[in-house]
């Protein structure tokens, strides 16, 4: 049977599946991403991710199509680069695409992380990801990904939904190198740098085990973590409502690692700054949905682009 890999680079892991053409995975696989990482590092990493899934794939009579790669943007897509992505430092211009195509031996296709977790969303999701949503990826970064009546809109240079290093306060510097942008306030990295400007501990472990910790305490009845979390949502959420009205869209979905652990806070703060500040609220109400395949949505996306690929010219190299 034809399968896809799909592939999606996080600053802090890489996660890759196996897709059936009918949707269905068959298999994943997960590594962690060293910080700060090299571009080779990281080819290599993703190329035995997907020597593995093929491997795989051939010992069940399967047969793979292509590679799909999500990646955080921007993209300069034409040339299949990685332009300078925030959290990937010191990474610019990095042609990921022709790299681990030429290392893997199939052909790959690639994308912005949120624009195929939206994919993956559409593809999953039947008639609950049909019509227009937004889907916001919230991780070591946060961007978003368009669906408009039924279509994923890119936007003209493919970077559409890029809303994480827009200005939303002042001061706080960004990974990006400008100051006050949304990421640098509701990003999982961010909560973790006030939470140890706070005197809070784990300066030394991984982000996204510290954020953990944080939304565990949380949970636990700690006020102070509680706020901390409610303040980077409702950050989010004034984004999310500008994004909101100028698209009007009927469905927030929010997905991404952070959800993971801070779902219910995030999206009942998220839910709660969309209806007091979306425009005309009573006349188009907005449903904040949590993502329904979580932290798989970008790999799925991305293994469903190589059927896209396929079908449309546009993505061809
Ligand atoms: C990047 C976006 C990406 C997001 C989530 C941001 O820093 O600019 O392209 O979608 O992180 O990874
Ligand atoms: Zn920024």
């Amino acid at each position: 049977a034809y399968q896809s890999v799909g592939l999606h680079l996080d600053p802090e892991r890489i996660t890759g599946v196996l897709l059936d053409l009918d949707g269905r995975v068959r298999l994943r696989s997960t590594r962690r991403v060293a910080e700060g990482a090299s571009p080779e590092a990281v080819v290599g990493a993703l190329t035995r991710t997907v020597h593995h899934l093929v491997r795989r794939s051939e010992a069940g009579d399967g047969r793979v199509l292509g590679v799909g790669l999500a990646v955080p943007g921007p993209l300069d897509d034409t040339h299949r680069r990685v332009f300078s992505p925030p959290n990937l430092p010191g990474w610019t211009e990095v042609p990921l695409a022709d790299l681990v195509q030429e290392r893997a031996g199939l052909p790959v296709v690639m994308d912005n992380d949120a624009t195929a977790a939206a994919i993956g969303e559409r593809w999953a999701g039947g008639v609950e990801r049909a019509g227009s949503f937004v889907y916001v990826y919230l991780g070591s970064g946060v961007g978003v990904g368009v669906v408009l009546g039924d279509q994923v809109y890119r936007g003209i240079s493919n970077n559409a939904g890029e809303v994480g290093h827009l200005p939303t306060g002042t001061g706080k510097e960004c990974a990006c190198g400008k100051r006050g942008c949304l990421e640098a306030y509701c990003s999982m990295r961010a909560v973790v740098g006030e939470w140890a400007a706070a005197g809070g501990d784990g300066a030394d472990a991984a982000v996204s085990d510290v954020y953990q910790r944080i939304c565990r305490d949380a949970a636990q009845g700690d006020t102070a973590a509680a706020r901390l979390l409610r303040q980077a949502a409702s950050r989010l959420g004034q984004t999310l409502a500008t994004v909101v009205s100028v698209l009007d869209v009927d469905r927030v979905v929010l997905g991404g690692p952070a959800l993971r652990h801070a779902g219910e806070i995030i999206r009942e703060r998220v839910r709660k700054v969309l209806h007091a500040q979306v425009w005309a609220a009573g006349v188009r109400p907005v449903e904040v949905h949590s993502a329904l395949i979580g932290e798989d949505a970008g790999a799925v996306g991305a293994a469903s682009l190589v059927l896209d690929h396929a079908y449309s010219p546009r993505l061809a190299n």
